[in-house]
């Protein structure tokens, strides 16, 4: 149990106990004074004539504790040591009853391992009140046969169970009401919050996206992303006490370790907002070199303007940066996403996700998978072409069918695929926002595409089709000529482009 629940439990239970005691003591004072103790012994008092003397006025006669009298031998009415004693042992089971684990239990249970409140967990009410009557339970679970214990002494425990219930009921709908106002307060922020600066996180295995993940604990349990609610305000605890945040106020909440909703593999969001650029494009279009460079390109732009990249899948590192230039080609099939995050103090933390697809996936001929993941959650859409290869096939007498792939014919396999995915109708402009990028123009060969502009150049090779599907299916369509490598590299313009499209903070890095 963690320290909050101690204490709501601490109080529910302490002011309950405190009410029966001065109960107990007014009582036996009133019983061996004879004369009345004053109106604070009413409760026992007042609960005792109801079942006595039926009189609902306070009374000092002891009808109750008279009529109790035949069942348990020889106790004569208004006999103050007897009397007591009885009541002294009713007030003890009815003590021990908040030392019995049902009504004390805050556990969750197998799908979500963590503590509820004391006050908001399920059926916390009637298990609030049940706390004074649980002694019955208690010697059950110990030998059963002890329970005879209980049930005898029942009308001694019945009025200072009574009585506690009438305390618990007061002092739980006070905690309950301040618990309430804490966690809808928290939670009313943490929402707008979350909402405005994260929105969604994406899984770079499944790459579905899904408005939280669920979060794994150091001890292994998993459960639901932690946020105020009947679980706390503002920390949670796991069924094995471990503590975790349950806002990220602090930034806490996002280092956690997660685990998608879905397919259940480890996510790291650190809270930070996803922007999704899927790359396609024929084979050995330059696609990876493309995504490995503007990464590059990227980190060094945000470092000069203070922000820090964090290269967070190994896809996306340093190191392979250092071999773009020659990486392999990217195997067919669907693959994870590769990730960065950049952090400022000027912005909220963001995640640059990016989804390279091998170009063998849009190949005519080709068995079709359809990566509908891929296709779906996007913020941008990189489109590569090699220009020699678009001059190579341009130029060959046989452009039969099975030859190389062009552009056209990748579009529209893309866009098959793209539309089927998401519904589309083919009136429906997607507002993606979609770059053309012709690649390569650090390599002699694309010389023909040099002296021209992108769109020019493609409806001079054959490719005026292509221009055309591309503009009738978004909105929003951009031509570069981009370098991946050498000095004159400019593979982040599209990058940079559809990130600006999508987000102001990042807008402000280039
Ligand atoms: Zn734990
Ligand atoms: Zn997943």
């Amino acid at each position: 149990m963690n320290g909050t629940n101690k204490a709501l439990m601490g109080t529910a239970a302490g002011a309950a106990a405190m009410y029966c005691l001065s109960s107990l003591l007014l009582t036996a004072a009133d019983l061996f004074g004879g004369e009345s103790a004053g109106g604070v012994c009413v409760s026992v008092i007042n609960i005792a004539a109801i079942f006595g003397a039926g009189d609902w006025v306070v009374q000092t006669d002891f009808g109750y504790l008279g009529s109790l009298g035949a069942l348990y031998g020889a106790l004569p009415t208004g006999a103050g040591l007897s009397a007591t004693l009885f009541l002294s042992v009713g007030f003890m089971l009815s003590a021990m009853g908040f030392a019995s684990s049902p009504s004390r239990d805050v556990k969750g249970g197998d799908t979500d391992p963590r503590e509820y409140l004391f006050t908001h967990r399920p059926m916390a009410l009637a298990r609030c009140l049940a706390m004074p009557w649980n002694s019955i339970p208690l010697f059950w679970g110990f030998k059963k046969a002890p329970v005879a214990i209980p049930i005898a002494m029942l009308p001694f425990i019945a009025p200072f169970a009574l009585i506690a219930d009438l305390a618990l009921l007061i002092a739980f709908l006070i905690l309950w009401a301040i618990m309430s106002l804490k966690i809808g307060s928290a939670s009313k922020r943490d929402r707008a919050r979350y909402d405005s600066l994260t929105h969604y996180a994406v899984c770079p295995k499944c790459k579905r996206n899904f408005y939280q993940p669920r979060v794994k604990c150091s001890c292994g349990l998993v459960f639901g992303y932690p946020v105020p609610g009947p679980h706390g305000a503002k920390i949670h605890t796991c069924n094995n006490g471990h503590s975790v945040p349950a806002t990220n106020d602090l930034g806490g909440r996002g280092a956690l370790s997660m685990v998608c909703p879905h397919c259940g593999s480890g996510v790291v969001t650190h809270e930070a907002k996803p922007l999704v650029v899927s790359l396609v494009g024929a084979r050995d279009s330059g696609k990876t070199t493309l995504m490995l460079s503007s990464a590059e390109s990227l980190c060094e732009a945000a470092k000069s303007k203070g922000v820090m990249a964090e290269f967070a899948s190994p896809g996306l590192s340093p190191r392979a940066w250092g071999a773009k230039g020659r990486v392999a080609p990217t195997a067919p099939g669907e693959l994870d996403s590769e990730f960065l995050f950049l952090r400022s103090r000027d912005f909220p933390e963001k995640e640059i996700m990016f989804n390279d697809i091998s170009g063998s996936e849009f190949e005519p001929d080709r068995d079709k998978v359809l990566f509908e993941e891929y296709y779906k959650y996007n913020d941008g859409i990189i489109f590569a072409i090699d220009p020699a290869s678009v001059v190579a096939v341009h130029s060959s007498q046989s452009p039969a069918k099975g030859s190389k792939p062009t552009p056209v014919s990748v579009m529209e396999s893309f866009y098959h695929m793209y539309t089927e995915i998401n519904g589309y109708g083919p009136s429906v402009r997607s507002t993606v926002p979609f770059a053309v990028v012709l690649t390569k123009m650090d390599d002699p060969r694309s010389s023909a595409a040099a002296a021209e502009g992108a769109e020019a150049f493609l409806a001079r090779h054959g490719q005026g089709d292509f221009v055309k599907i591309a503009r009738s299916a978004f909105e929003n369509v951009r031509f570069f000529k981009v370098s991946s490598l050498g000095d004159g590299r400019n593979a982040a313009e599209p990058l940079a482009w559809i990130l600006s499209e999508n987000d102001e903070d990042v807008k402000r890095i280039f």
